[in-house]
């Protein structure tokens, strides 16, 4: 495979590669960008117990459950910075109303920000109120307006970016996606010199649609297809009932359901309860899962019962392997895709979203365009990859990038706006999956060894480098 001027700083040693006031206070989202945009007297600030406080860096607001700011920098007294989370809550109280004393995720806060009044932890705790630039009447306006990050949070590669052309811009982030891809495609072909070419996939099919909270579940089935498959062919109820049996997910209690759900629980366990004893060494209990603040079409028993679709019919294989040869246009790769992926009909699920749900009016898909294009760039793509790689099969294997470099969008997401802030502000809009991959494949090379303040970060100076060392040679 050719080396790019991506891959090549990658491998020159460059970057490591092992590998984020009125009578009460405001509420606590005027907070948070009071704290983001850091309207405060910097210079003044100290903490409830008299010690001054500089903030190197305010963290990144953080959009998922846990701390409210990632990634902070601060420095107490004379002490050597540290880094770490920030939370910020209208009053101390809220520290152990809320539930943050005794929260896993909220070991990592190096300092408690509230509005006003005494400390409830004993982690160093800054008001905010005392210290405020402007009267809390402006700031609250001009705050309230605010969804932007402020212009501190620009990564320092942000100068040399813009400095590039667009063209060598979009050649830097196909070259950084054509990395990750490459990446994936390992992992792929280490799991399939172990395990074979099928196993590989599935494991890989499985853990992408664990979607972020549910890889370790999901991977978990996926070692024990051996186990499911020694039971005997089955038809797709089949596989549904021992799927989420064995996932713990197949609930016996029917109180509460709707007539639907129960008889669809029946048939289930009628499955279930043959197939039961056999498994219970693998079985999974359900509080292996996490099942809180999903959306309902992102519900793991959805996904499993998608999985079972595809295991029962037993094809996906041969439906994917002759889809790779069809010359399709980029505009049809997309469709083409859904069309051997989709599975129809599934009498329950076509028309309720979990077994809680009422039906629904319009019909609900097990599968989404945007998990579809997730499958592609993730798992689909980076193994047939891995294969034409093992077969030192050249035209597939350029079939292969070229249909990744072409991949529509996949869905935005919190790491994406962050990193696309950064690295160009906003608007920057990426030109399909391949350039989101780009980033965050940058995100992952660079940004996630150096300060949020950027430090000692090599991007920057290498971006600076890019059009001299690339003397005219082939965009991508
Ligand atoms: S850490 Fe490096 S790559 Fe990330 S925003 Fe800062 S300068 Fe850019």
């Amino acid at each position: 495979m050719t080396e790019t001027f991506y891959s090549q700083w990658r491998h020159a040693g460059s970057i490591a590669l092992v590998r984020d006031a009125s009578s009460g206070p405001p509420p606590e989202r005027l907070l948070q960008a009071l704290w983001q945009r850091q309207r405060l007297q910097r210079d003044a600030l100290r903490t409830l117990d008299g010690r001054p406080v500089r903030v190197l860096h305010p963290g990144f607001l953080n959009h998922e459950a846990g701390p409210d700011f990632r990634g902070a920098v601060i420095q107490l007294e004379n002490e050597t910075p540290i880094r770490g989370a920030v939370e910020v809550d209208p009053v101390g109280a809220d520290w152990h109303a809320h539930g943050h004393a005794v929260n896993p995720a909220f070991a990592k806060v190096i300092l408690h920000v509230i509005w006003n009044g005494p400390a409830h932890t004993a982690l160093p705790t800054l008001l905010l109120e005392p210290y405020l630039d402007s009267p809390w009447a402006e700031l609250a306006g001009e705050l309230a307006g605010h969804t932007q990050l402020p212009a501190e949070f620009a990564g320092q590669c942000r100068a040399p970016l813009a400095a590039l052309a667009i063209t060598e811009q979009n050649a830097l982030l196909n070259q950084a996606a054509t990395v990750r891809l490459r990446s994936k495609a390992k992992l792929m072909e280490r799991h399939a010199r172990r395990h074979g070419w099928d196993a590989a996939l599935w494991h890989g099919l499985f853990r992408a649609l664990g979607y972020k909270h549910n890889v370790w579940p999901m991977q978990h089935l996926a070692e024990q297809l051996p186990t499911l498959h020694a039971l005997g062919a089955t038809d797709t109820v089949g596989w549904q009932a021992r799927l989420l049996g064995a996932a713990g997910l197949l609930t016996d209690e029917l109180r509460g359901q709707t007539v639907a759900a129960q008889e669809w629980l029946q048939t289930l366990w009628h499955h279930w309860w043959r197939e039961r004893e056999a498994l219970e060494a693998i079985t999974l209990p359900r509080t292996a899962w996490r099942l809180g603040g999903l959306r309902p079409a992102n519900h793991p028993i959805r996904r499993l019962v998608l999985l079972a679709h595809w295991l029962a019919r037993g094809d996906l294989v041969g439906r994917l392997e002759s889809w790779l040869p069809v010359d399709c246009s980029k505009t049809q790769l997309l469709a083409t895709l859904i069309e051997r992926l989709t599975v129809w009909p599934s009498p329950f699920w076509d028309w309720h979203w979990t077994f809680r749900s009422p039906r629904q009016k319009r019909r609900c898909s097990l599968l989404g365009a945007s998990r579809v294009t997730d499958l592609a760039v993730n798992v689909i793509l980076p193994w047939f990859h891995a294969r034409c790689q093992a077969g030192r099969n050249q035209s597939e294997l350029e079939r292969v990038e070229a249909r990744f470099q072409q991949w529509p969008s996949a869905q935005d997401n919190a790491v994406l706006k962050l990193a696309r802030q950064r690295l160009f502000g906003e608007p920057r809009r990426l030109q399909g999956a391949a350039q989101q991959q780009g980033v965050l494949q940058v995100v992952l090379d660079f940004c996630d060894h150096a300060p949020a303040t950027c430090e000692d970060c090599s991007f920057p100076g290498l971006v600076q480098s890019w059009p001299d060392q690339r003397g005219g040679k082939p965009d991508s």
